[in-house]
């Protein structure tokens, strides 16, 4: 992979180098979707090709969870001066706390020519589609609500009060698979080979600089476009 350099920029405050190629992929879903197992399963399988934007959080690290690697833990006051500091391509206020990806983020896996795969949430994808950044959205949706509830208490990382929250959120983001002009791909999650199989599909139309248009033409299933159209370079 070599790395092209190319010009981002975002709310005319700050030039990014980012390579033209791949493009990125954002992964939006609810909590307890299998979001993260699909992402980590994919960076897994071709540590080569793609790389995590490492967010920024104010929330507590769960056990497990090393700084750096899985969140930037960073205190809310600081958080704060990084937004005034223009240092986010996006950033959102979820379950009470705040979340967001800095350019440098973005830029080290981009700088490193590999795909970089941001796992934020709608209000986050909505900024980022009004960004520079190309990308392509990806919403990874549960077979339904209920097996969403289930597997959100299976996993016993939050109280029942924050799974109440989450769930209240998780009908809210679901809804957001009618947006238009947000998802480029709706994979519902039933089966977890399923899902990595398309996945993986969507994956490589990003690697190979494809920049969805938000149309969300595939609902079921996703099968490869046979022709894909040369690059826009
Ligand atoms: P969790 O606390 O379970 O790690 O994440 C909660 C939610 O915050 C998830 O939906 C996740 O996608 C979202 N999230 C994580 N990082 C970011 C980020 O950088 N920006 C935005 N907007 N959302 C994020």
């Amino acid at each position: 992979y070599s790395t092209e350099e190319g010009q981002a920029q975002s709310g005319g405050q700050k030039n990014a180098q980012v390579a033209e190629k791949p493009s990125a992929l954002v992964m939006c879903g609810p909590s307890g979707v299998g979001k993260g197992t699909l992402i980590k399963k994919l960076m897994d399988s071709s540590p080569r090709l793609f790389g995590f934007s490492c967010s920024h959080t104010t929330r507590t690290p769960r056990q497990g969870e090393e700084d750096g690697v899985h969140y930037n833990f960073i205190s809310k006051e600081d958080f704060e001066k990084g937004i005034e500091a223009g240092q986010f391509l996006e950033y959102a206020r979820v379950h009470s706390n705040i979340y967001g990806t800095s350019y440098k983020a973005v830029e080290a896996v981009a700088e490193a020519g590999k795909c970089c795969i941001l796992d934020i949430d709608v209000q986050g994808a909505r900024q980022v589609r009004k960004s520079k950044l190309k990308a392509i959205f990806v919403f990874v949706a549960p077979p339904s609500t209920e097996a969403l509830e289930q597997r959100l208490r299976g996993r016993n990382t939050e109280s029942s009060e924050q799974i109440d929250e989450r769930m209240a959120a998780a009908r809210e983001e679901i809804a957001t698979i009618k947006e238009p002009g947000l998802y480029d791909y709706v994979i519902f999650n039933d089966d977890l080979e399923d899902a990595f199989a398309q996945l993986v599909l969507v994956a490589k139309r990003a690697l190979s600089g494809k920049q969805g248009n938000g149309s969300q033409s595939i609902t079921g299933p996703v099968t490869l476009v046979a022709e894909e159209e040369p690059s826009q370079a």
